[in-house]
């Protein structure tokens, strides 16, 4: 495996208490291959994420257990410097904000060029070429002439097409993109999504693809973690989880996908709001909305039971849930 992170838990301290953000997960992602992190916001997706990647540190949020595996090294057992060095040339993130991510003063080529000039030690022009290639790669057009331009004299599409750039450069082994197209068009979301894949492909990278979105990720992921108030409530194998999902609420996302078939029809949706994490209600967390829900499930906590040798679902009633 690239990247392990095992049990992990992450807590946030406020004035009002504290909040259980992360609570025990545990994924795996090998170079090559898509994993899809999906969930509702406040699932602890994002979080879990920046446990990974490192930047925690606002708000106050602490790891309180687990371990983060990456190329065989827990990085939560490492010394700062060593942590930061084996981030910085391993792993890249990609935001769902490009424009508050890029610099607005400087032009694109310089920022992509920074990459260059500051980790490998190369001339500046030799930087601009490289940079150039980069915005050829990631197919923005006239790549010569643009990389003199600033970031908000492109399209929010092009920009993610730069952020996209700047996470490569490094030809990291490992990306995190979080929600990288949830402020696009959705065209343009399919054309941006097709593209992270493709390098993903060429470049035999990891890639975590964190969304709410399950229809954005059908043709991109490899397996889906699906997360609920800070747990994993189904991992599956992508194809698995479309034919049939055995966790009432990774049905309940499902449900909620637009189908062009459906034209007219009212969606599901999930009723109720996502549980506020200083009160995690006890049992399964997801009792309260659950169509499914019975006595046990307000008092025991299901664990994550063997669906099949790929498949994990933390629903006591999941083969009543595949049935249906
Ligand atoms: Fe619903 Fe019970 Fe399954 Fe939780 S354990 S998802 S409440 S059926
Ligand atoms: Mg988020």
């Amino acid at each position: 495996m690239l990247l392990e992170v095992r049990d992990l838990h992450v807590e946030f301290h406020t004035r009002d208490g504290v909040a259980k953000a992360v609570n025990g997960v545990s994924y795996g992602v090998d170079a090559g291959e898509t994993l899809a992190v999906l969930g509702e916001s406040g699932s602890g997706k994002s979080v879990t994420a920046q446990a990974v990647m490192g930047i925690l540190d606002i708000p106050p949020g602490r790891i309180t257990g687990g371990e983060v595996v990456f190329q065989g090294r827990d990085l939560l057992r490492l010394k700062e410097d060593e942590r930061r060095r084996v981030r910085g040339a391993g792993m890249a993130m990609i935001f769902q904000d490009a424009l508050s991510s890029l610099n607005p003063v400087l032009s694109v080529g310089d920022q992509l060029g920074e990459m260059f000039t500051v980790h490998r030690g190369m001339s500046r022009k030799d930087a601009r070429a490289k940079a150039v290639e980069l915005m050829d790669r990631v197919r923005i057009p006239a790549a010569r002439e643009r990389v003199k331009q600033y970031p908000h004299q492109f399209s929010g599409g092009m920009r993610q097409r730069i952020m996209i750039a700047m996470a490569l450069a490094l030809e990291p082994a490992l990306i995190i993109a979080d929600e990288p197209t949830t402020a696009l068009d959705v065209t343009v979301q399919a054309q941006v999504m097709e593209l992270l894949a493709e390098l993903q492909r060429e470049y035999r990278m990891g890639l975590i693809l964190i969304t709410h979105d399950l229809g954005v990720v059908a043709d991109v992921a490899d397996r889906i973690a699906v997360m609920y108030a800070g747990r994993i409530v189904e991992s599956a194998p992508v194809h698995d989880i479309y034919k049939a999902p055995a966790h009432p609420y990774t049905r309940g996302l499902l449900e909620s996908i637009p189908r062009l078939d459906q034209k007219g029809q009212e969606l599901y949706a999930i009723k109720g709001l996502p549980p506020n994490l200083m009160s995690i209600p006890p049992g399964c967390a997801f009792h309260p909305r659950c169509p499914l829900a019975r006595d046990v499930c307000r008092t025991d906590e299901p664990p994550l039971y063997e669906v099949s040798p790929t498949r994990g679902s933390a629903c006591h009633f999941w083969r009543e849930c595949m049935d249906d």
